[in-house]
């Protein structure tokens, strides 16, 4: 897949507080996204279960950031809680600088139709859409899908290798072609920031492949931030950054630099944070 085109000019190594393709990548001071004093506890009847508890983190434009942690330590509701499908009790979430506001189910709504990308471990595709309507879905639900969307959904399905699927039914896909429908219906409306919650977990390692690919070129080509959860040291190799979730905050984090090869450190600090 890395013979695919990509989706913008990539000669355009625009500074970062410009904009790629109708896209603002934020002010080159300001992180794309800032979280910080997060927190959330889930309760059950009389009990109170704390999973995230004043976490903080930024990410900037262009980045890609894993996120590792053990099972249960709040991976998922962290990515819950910046797209909004969940509410955090406490703390303040802003991209390029504006702070979100969770409180109204319209403003989270809106968040995720414009300017959130959400990739899940089980795909969630719409059952009776074809591939290529389900990568279009995020726009049509907005109301309005001009030649220019045509285009760029077609765009994706070839940078993903998919191009030959458009018409299949999710039914008519394997696991992993699924899933990289996901992706391209995550990214189909240029989102500032795309949230991907194991997206290589139940996939082949030549689709995990693919989805890394495209997970890197967003951020490299688009100026989006990724933040991406992955339990795979192989897989988190690809990261700008890794941090490591652990009793409800980032425990420690590791420069990375997108070195694919470099995985021992990565598998030292899971094991220095019995992770
Ligand atoms: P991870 O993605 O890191 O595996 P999750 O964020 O899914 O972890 O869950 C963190 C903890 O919160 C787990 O112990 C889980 O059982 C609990 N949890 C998640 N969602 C809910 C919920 N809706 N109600 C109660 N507890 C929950
Ligand atoms: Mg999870």
């Amino acid at each position: 897949m890395s013979d695919q085109q990509p989706l913008n000019d990539p000669a355009c190594e625009t500074p970062a507080d410009t904009t790629i393709a109708g896209f603002p990548t934020g002010a080159a001071d300001v992180p794309l996204l800032h979280v910080s004093g997060l927190s959330k506890a889930y309760r059950l009847g009389q009990r109170r279960l704390p999973v995230l508890d004043d976490l903080s983190l930024a990410i900037n434009a262009g980045e890609l950031v894993v996120i590792m942690g053990p099972s249960g330590s709040g991976k998922s509701t962290l990515l819950n809680c910046l797209s909004g499908i969940d509410v955090a009790d406490a703390g303040s979430v802003s991209l390029s600088g504006e702070a979100l506001d969770y409180a109204k189910e319209a403003e989270r709504t809106r968040l995720r139709r414009e300017r959130i990308g959400l990739v899940f471990q089980f795909f969630n595709l719409i059952p009776t859409l074809n591939v290529r309507e389900n990568v279009l879905l995020p726009l049509l639900i907005r109301g309005a899908v001009n030649p220019a969307d045509r285009a760029r959904a077609e765009a994706l399905l070839v940078q993903i290798g998919m191009d030959s699927r458009g018409d299949h039914l999710p039914s008519q896909l394997s696991g992993g072609e699924m899933q990289l429908t996901s992706i391209a219906r995550a990214l189909i409306h240029g989102p500032e920031l795309l949230l991907a919650d194991e997206p290589t977990g139940n996939v082949n390692p030549r689709i995990a492949e693919g989805i890394l690919e495209t997970l890197a070129h967003a951020a490299s080509t688009e100026g989006a931030a990724v933040l991406m959860v992955t339990h795979s040291p192989e897989h988190a190799a690809w990261a700008d950054r890794v941090c490591f979730l652990k009793d409800g905050r980032i425990a420690a984090t590791l420069e990375q630099g997108r070195q694919r090869d470099r995985v021992a450190p990565i598998h030292q600090q899971l094991v220095s944070l019995g992770i």
